[in-house]
């Protein structure tokens, strides 16, 4: 199969032969061609499939044919961070660069100013994160009943940060008539709901299903003797010292610990950065900058602030933390082992993480996992007993009667 095939705009074969794809994946194979016939489509489907192109492309086709009028976007990809939003904007760029098409932006981070100028002249497509969308919508500076086109991308990740009454908005917002081309990694029953309210008979296609890691992913864990903070510090310092990593991800439950796991391994002289939400764009933009060109090593980082990143292969993931909810464990090793090279998942496991390491067990089909042994692990020094820089957040601290000045030591 080639891209030729489907019957795309010559102008958007040349744009994919430039940059160099030969053949489609497979959610490209099965999603193009129903969506060319105007079909509604609901792919199940995780970052890495390539599904953004599975649906920037027929839309570019699409949109090739006619104009925008102000204010009134033809095509709303809908998506849950402007890191996201980025990615989007980028493909439509590389794969639309022969076509005359508009595009615009309103997530946060980007001057409303010169995104308004563009939506005032029309916009072909509008790629935006809920809340921006619907505050400009509010403010009159966008009407969305010119849209053919609705894109919702990673819609479980948007439930899980709040959007769907946003999202559900939007779909009201919209025409009845317009396509809808609806993406999730996993389809909770929040998701299937809006699913049935608003896609027409839509062509489900479902990839690589949610508790698949690849064959590519060697998973190794380690059996931490507590579970306490620095302990596991200690450990993951020794696992990156120890296990030939190229460049890696270390994944943490809260923000908190992403800061505190980052600056831990700078002070032992590790090349790594944290990246959450909280952090500012411009700084999120130099440290994926960073580790892309290959200037950082480690990219410590929260679920929500590592999906929708366009992250290149790694060598390692490295989970500090068991993920609460399983299918984070899938994605998250994920992003090692692609396109047939080899990686290494590692997880430090705790007795407190059992439920939730039963549950990975119970979703991958395994029995078990690789135990890696760590020399000498027990005597790690510990964190216990002291206040400042605790993790888990469970354990209540003594108080005397009178506050004490916090001494903040260096996070070891
Ligand atoms: P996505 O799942 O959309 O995040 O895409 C994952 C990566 O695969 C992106 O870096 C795309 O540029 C790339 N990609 C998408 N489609 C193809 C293809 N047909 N051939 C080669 N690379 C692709």
């Amino acid at each position: 199969m080639k891209f030729a095939d489907f019957g795309l705009a010559a102008s958007i074969v040349k744009a994919l032969e430039d940059v160099g794809y030969e053949t489609p994946t497979p959610i490209q194979v099965q999603t193009i061609p129903h969506a060319l016939k105007q079909r509604d489509i609901l792919g199940i489907a995780q970052t890495g499939t390539g599904k953004t192109a599975a649906f920037t492309l027929p839309t570019l086709h699409k949109l090739e044919k006619g104009r925008a009028r102000a204010r009134m976007p033809r095509c709303l990809a809908v998506c849950p961070t402007r890191e996201l939003a980025a990615q989007i904007a980028e493909n439509v760029e590389i794969y639309g660069k022969y076509l005359k098409l508009e595009m615009a932006l309103l997530i946060g981070g980007v001057s409303f100013g010169e995104q308004d100028a563009k939506l005032a002249k029309g916009v072909d497509i509008l790629i935006a994160t809920p809340g921006r969308l619907l505050d400009q919508f509010e403010r009159g500076k966008i009407l969305l009943t010119g849209v053919q086109t609705l894109i919702v991308d990673e819609a479980d990740r948007m439930l899980d940060m709040g959007f769907i009454p946003s999202v559900e908005k939007i779909f009201n917002l919209t025409p009845f008539t317009r396509q809808v081309l609806f993406f999730s990694a996993t389809m909770p029953p929040e998701i299937r709901s809006l699913v049935d309210r608003f896609l027409h008979q839509p062509v489900r296609i479902q990839l690589a299903s949610k508790n698949k890691t690849a064959d590519t992913v060697t998973q190794k864990i380690v059996r931490m003797p507590t579970s306490d903070a620095r302990q596991k510090r200690t450990a993951l310092r020794w696992i990156i010292d120890n296990c030939n990593v190229g460049n890696g991800i270390v994944f943490c439950n809260r923000k908190r610990d992403v800061d505190i796991v980052a600056q831990s391994l700078r002070v032992h002289g590790h090349s790594a950065a944290p990246i959450h939400g909280d952090l500012d764009q411009s700084q999120r933009t130099k440290t994926l900058e960073g580790f892309r060109n290959g200037d950082l090593k480690l990219l410590v980082a929260s679920d929500v602030a590592a999906r929708g990143l366009d992250i290149p292969e790694v060598t390692h993931v490295f989970n500090y933390d068991v993920p609460y909810y399983a299918e984070d464990y899938v994605h998250r090793i994920g992003r090692t082992g692609r396109a047939g090279r080899r990686g290494e998942a590692i997880t430090l496991v705790t007795r407190l993480d059992d439920k939730s390491y039963a549950a990975i067990l119970d979703l991958i089909k395994v029995d078990t996992i690789e135990a890696l042994k760590i020399p000498g692990i027990k005597n790690f020094p510990k964190d216990s007993g002291r206040r400042a820089f605790r993790s888990s957040g469970r354990r209540k601290s003594h108080s005397s009667g009178f506050r004490k000045k916090t001494i903040h030591k260096p996070i070891k």
